[in-house]
């Protein structure tokens, strides 16, 4: 598999798994490259709780980083796409034609924190919940099923994945909630 060097330190980055996905990751600074379509299965994912991943975001997040990151796969400057942590300046940064998300140490935790906060992602919480229940009863998982497969396809395109994630995040009526998840980390 192809590896990229650090757009941070210049080290190797190395394949790892995160929360399912192949990604890549940065054992020096702890930043993470992610293909943008495996971003969205990651912040949807529940593999870590929220106490492992404020646990990361404490560990792993040095503050942030004013200059934007050059893609490690084209060299070209990325563009910081804010995450939108009340009281926080965060950004992670996108090359929209390597499809690539680079998140400095500790951001890919702080997103899903951030995420975790929204009524979206509450939703995604109680389906998966419904989802567990039905498979002690094959009958009503089958139904389940296929109502599932009834969705649309949902779009990959990096822009709308970010779009989507900046605009679930920054809704004003849920700032309360992601402020308060941070507190403790300022
Ligand atoms: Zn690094
Ligand atoms: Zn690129």
């Amino acid at each position: 598999m192809i590896t990229r060097p650090c757009p941070r330190c210049q080290k190797e980055l190395e394949w790892t798994e995160y929360e399912g996905q192949r990604v890549m990751r940065c054992a020096t600074c702890r930043g993470h490259l992610v293909p943008a379509p495996r971003l969205r299965a990651i912040k949807r994912s529940d593999q870590l709780g929220a106490d492992a991943l404020m646990e990361e975001a404490a560990r792993d997040f040095k503050g942030p980083t004013p200059i934007a990151a050059s893609c490690p796969a084209c060299k070209v400057r990325m563009r910081p796409e804010p995450i939108p942590v009340p009281g926080m300046d965060v950004h992670m940064d996108v090359c929209r034609s390597c499809q690539m998300v680079w998140l400095d140490g500790g951001e890919l935790a702080l997103l899903q924190l951030a995420y975790e906060q929204t009524p979206e992602y509450q939703e995604i919480a109680e389906r998966r919940r419904r989802a567990r229940e039905l498979e002690a009863c094959p009958e009503r998982s089958a139904r389940f099923q296929e109502d599932l497969s009834r969705l649309p396809d949902e779009p990959s395109l990096v822009g709308e994945i970010v779009h989507e994630l900046v605009t679930e995040i920054a809704t004003p009526r849920h700032r309360w909630g992601v402020w308060s998840a941070f507190r403790g980390l300022r």
